[in-house]
C-alpha cells in the first residue's frame, strides 16, 4: 500500500467495487501524503476501507486503478512480472507467440489487461511500448525488466511514448530503445504467414495496425477474383491479403506518402505487385475522381473521426458521407468492408450511419458479418470503454 492516499466522497465507491478502473476527480474527498502526477496512490472509501491502488494524474480521470481490494499490490517488480506474464500466457493460448505463422501481436491492451494507460505491441523479437499516462511513463524501467523476464528471446524494447504521454507529465520525452538498439535494417514480421515490413521508429502508432488481423483473414475469403479498393490502407494490410488470396487487382489509397511506400514494399513481398497499384491521395478526392470506376470489394478503414464525445455528431456525418461514396462505387453484388475505430461511436450508431449512407446511395444492402477487435485486444467486462473497433461486411445489390 502507498502512503499517498486518496479518500473518496461518500457514495463514490460503487464503480470501484464493480472493478471499473477509473476514479474521476469529482469523486475525490481528500488527498493525503505526496500525491503527485504518476505516483501510485492507495484509494479508500469514505469509511477508510481500501478499494485499490492506482496511478494518480491531475485530470478528469484522476486515478487509474492497477489492483483492487484490501490486499491490492503496489506496482513493484513482482507486480509487473505477474501482469505481463498473465498477458503473455493469454496470447500464447491464442497461438500468437512463437508459432512462426504469426509473430506480431498486442501483448497488453491497457485496461483489457489490467494495465490502464499501457500498450505493448510485439514485433518478432522486439517489443514496442507506448505509455499514455505519467504513472506508466515512470514505470518504464520496471516494465522493461518484466518484459525481459517474460518474453523468451526478446532482443529489443522500443519506447514510443513521446506522442502519447501527456506533454506536461514528461516534458521533452523522446522515443528510444530501453533495450538493444536499432538494427539499421528493415524489419519483416509475419501475420498469418503474410510478410510485412514494419517501421516502429517512424511509423504511425506502434508501427502496424494489429487490430485488423482477423478481419484481414475474413477479407481473404472473399477476395479471389475480385477487383479490390483498399482505402486508408496504411501499410497495405488488407491489400496484401487480397493479393495473396487471388484478387484480380488491388488499388490502395492513403494520404501518407510514407505509408504508400511501405504498402508498395509489402505488395512487392507477395510477388504479385503487377496486380497492385497504390495512390498517395486523399481518399475523398480519390473517390470523387474515380467516381465512375466500380470495384467488387471496397475496404473503408479511416482513422478515428471522433476522439471525444463532443465530436461524435460530426463523426457520424463523416461516416455517412464516406460510406455513401463507398457504396456507390461497389459493383452490383459486391462487398463493402467498413470500419470505425472511434471509441465514442457505438456499433449501433455506426450501423445507423451506414444505413443512412445506403439510403443516400440508393442501394439495398445486407449485413453478412459484424466485426470487432481481435482477442489480443481484450475488453474487460468491467470496462466496456475498451471496445473501440467495429465493422460491417455488407453485400450490396
Ligand atoms: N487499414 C489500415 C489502417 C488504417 S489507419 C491497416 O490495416 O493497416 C488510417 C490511415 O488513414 C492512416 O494510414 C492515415 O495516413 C490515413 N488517412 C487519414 N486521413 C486520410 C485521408 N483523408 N485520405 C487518405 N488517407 C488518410
Amino acid at each position: 500500500m502507498s502512503a499517498a492516499t486518496i479518500t473518496l466522497k461518500p457514495g463514490k465507491d460503487q464503480s470501484l467495487r464493480r472493478r471499473h478502473p477509473w476514479v474521476f476527480s469529482g469523486a475525490i474527498g481528500r488527498m493525503e501524503g505526496e500525491v503527485t502526477e504518476g505516483t501510485p496512490v492507495t484509494v479508500r472509501a469514505s469509511n477508510g476501507e481500501v478499494l485499490g491502488v492506482g496511478h494518480y494524474a491531475p485530470g478528469s480521470i484522476a486515478v487509474r486503478l492497477l489492483d483492487f481490494g484490501p490486499d491490492a499490490q503496489l506496482p513493484d517488480a513482482a507486480f509487473w512480472e505477474n501482469r505481463l506474464r498473465n498477458a503473455y500466457q493469454l496470447r500464447q493460448g491464442l497461438g500468437l507467440t512463437g508459432t512462426g505463422n504469426t509473430d506480431v501481436y498486442r501483448l497488453t491492451h491497457a485496461e483489457g489487461d489490467g494495465v490502464p494507460g499501457l500498450i505493448i505491441d510485439v514485433y518478432g523479437d522486439t517489443a514496442v511500448v507506448q505509455t499514455h499516462s505519467a504513472g506508466m511513463y515512470q514505470s518504464r524501467p520496471l516494465i522493461a525488466a518484466a518484459l525481459q523476464a517474460v518474453i523468451p528471446g526478446l532482443r529489443a524494447i522500443y519506447d514510443k511514448s513521446a506522442e502519447t504521454v501527456p506533454a506536461k507529465a514528461a516534458p521533452g520525452a523522446q522515443n528510444g530503445y530501453l533495450l538493444g538498439e536499432s538494427s539499421g535494417q528493415e524489419h519483416v514480421v509475419h501475420e498469418n504467414g503474410h510478410p510485412f515490413v514494419v517501421d516502429w521508429e517512424t511509423g504511425q502508432k506502434t508501427g502496424f495496425f494489429i487490430d485488423q488481423r482477423d478481419n484481414r483473414s475474413l477479407l481473404a475469403r472473399y477476395a479471389p477474383g475480385r477487383r479490390v479498393l483498399n482505402t486508408f490502407c496504411y501499410t497495405g494490410g488488407f491489400s496484401t491479403y487480397a493479393l495473396q488470396a487471388g484478387a484480380e487487382l488491388v488499388h490502395s489509397v492513403d494520404s501518407s506518402k510514407r505509408a504508400i511506400e511501405l504498402t508498395e514494399r509489402n505488395a512487392a513481398l507477395t510477388g504479385l505487385a503487377h496486380k497492385h497499384e497504390a495512390f498517395a491521395e486523399d481518399v475523398f478526392s480519390f473517390m470523387k475522381q474515380h467516381r465512375d470506376e466500380q470495384y467488387d470489394l471496397i475496404v473503408l478503414d479511416p482513422p478515428a473521426f471522433a476522439k471525444h464525445l463532443s465530436a461524435r455528431h460530426n463523426a457520424l456525418m463523416g461516416y455517412k458521407r464516406l460510406n455513401a461514396a463507398g457504396i456507390s462505387q461497389i459493383a452490383p453484388g459486391g462487398l463493402l468492408f467498413t470500419f470505425s475505430c472511434s471509441q465514442v461511436v457505438s456499433p449501433e450508431l455506426f450501423e445507423g450511419a451506414v444505413l443512412a449512407a445506403a439510403i443516400e446511395a440508393g442501394r439495398p444492402a445486407r449485413i453478412l458479418h459484424r466485426l470487432t477487435q481481435p482477442a489480443d485486444h481484450p475488453v474487460s467486462l468491467f470496462h466496456p470503454e475498451g471496445a473501440y473497433l467495429k465493422g460491417l461486411v455488407l453485400a450490396v445489390e
